[in-house]
C-alpha cells in the first residue's frame, strides 16, 4: 500500500485551519486592536499549517527511505559460490531462513546444479554485527585442545585485530541506527498527539463560531 503524506488528523487540521484563516480574512475589523488581532490569528494558523506540512513531509521521506531499504533486500544481487558444485555467479536471494545458530540467512538456488545454498552471512545489519562479534569471540577463545582457536587455525594477530575493530564498528553503527529509529518513532508519536490536540481544540472553537456564541479574539 502506498503511504500517504498526511494522516487523517493532519488533513482534518488543514480543513479547520482553512476555516479559521478564511473567517479571519473575511472579518472586517472595527478598530486597530481588532485589525492586529486578525493579523496575528492568520499568522498563527499559517504557522501551524506550515509546521505540520514540514514535519509530515520529512516523516514521509523518512518512512519511504526505510521502506526502500526493506525492498532493496530482495532486489540486490549477491556474488555467491554454490557449496555443492562450486559455481560462482551473481544472484538474487530466493528467500531467507533462520538457522540453528539463530541467524537469518538468504538462500539462493544454484542455476547450474539446482541445489539450495546460502552465502554464510546473516542478512540484516543487526545480525551481521552479532555474527561478526560471535566469530571474533570464538576465534579468541580456547578450543578443545586448550589452544586459542585463531592460533590453531593460523589466523594472524593483525587479522584478529582487524576483525575486532570491524565488529566494534558494526555494533556501534547498529546501536546508532536503532537509537535514531526509536527517536523518530517517539517524535512522530508526540507530533501525532499534538495534531490530535489541535484538531480537538479547533473543532470545539469552530462549533462555537458556527453557533455564534463567540466573537473574534475571544478565548
Ligand atoms: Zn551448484
Amino acid at each position: 500500500m502506498e503511504e500517504e503524506t498526511y494522516t487523517k488528523d493532519e488533513k482534518e487540521l488543514f480543513v479547520l485551519l482553512k476555516f479559521f484563516k478564511n473567517y479571519n480574512s473575511n472579518y472586517i475589523p472595527v478598530n486597530e486592536d481588532e485589525k492586529k488581532m486578525v493579523e496575528n490569528n492568520i499568522r498563527d494558523y499559517q504557522k501551524i499549517e506550515d509546521d505540520v506540512i514540514e514535519v509530515a513531509n520529512a516523516r514521509f521521506e523518512n518512512l519511504k527511505n526505510y521502506e526502500n531499504e526493506t525492498k532493496k533486500k530482495w532486489t540486490t544481487f549477491h556474488d555467491v559460490e554454490c557449496h555443492h558444485c562450486g559455481f560462482k555467479t551473481s544472484l538474487l536471494p530466493k528467500g531467507e531462513e533462520k538457522t540453528a545458530n539463530g541467524f537469518t540467512y538468504f538462500y539462493f538456488m544454484c542455476p547450474k546444479c539446482n541445489e539450495k545454498f546460502d552465502n554464510g552471512f546473516p542478512n540484516t545489519f543487526k545480525e551481521s554485527a552479532e555474527y561478526a562479534e560471535s566469530v571474533y569471540t570464538y576465534l579468541d577463545s580456547k578450543g578443545p585442545d586448550g589452544r586459542i582457536n585463531h592460533i590453531r587455525l593460523g589466523i594472524s594477530k593483525g587479522t584478529m585485530e582487524e576483525m575486532r575493530k570491524k565488529a566494534v564498528k558494526l555494533q556501534k553503527a547498529v546501536k546508532e541506527l536503532e537509537k535514531s529509529y526509536k527517536k523518530d518513532k517517539e517524535r512522530y508519536h508526540q507530533f501525532a498527539k499534538l495534531v490530535a490536540d489541535h484538531v480537538a481544540f479547533l473543532t470545539i472553537e469552530k462549533y462555537k463560531f458556527i453557533c455564534g456564541s463567540k466573537a473574534i479574539g475571544e478565548s
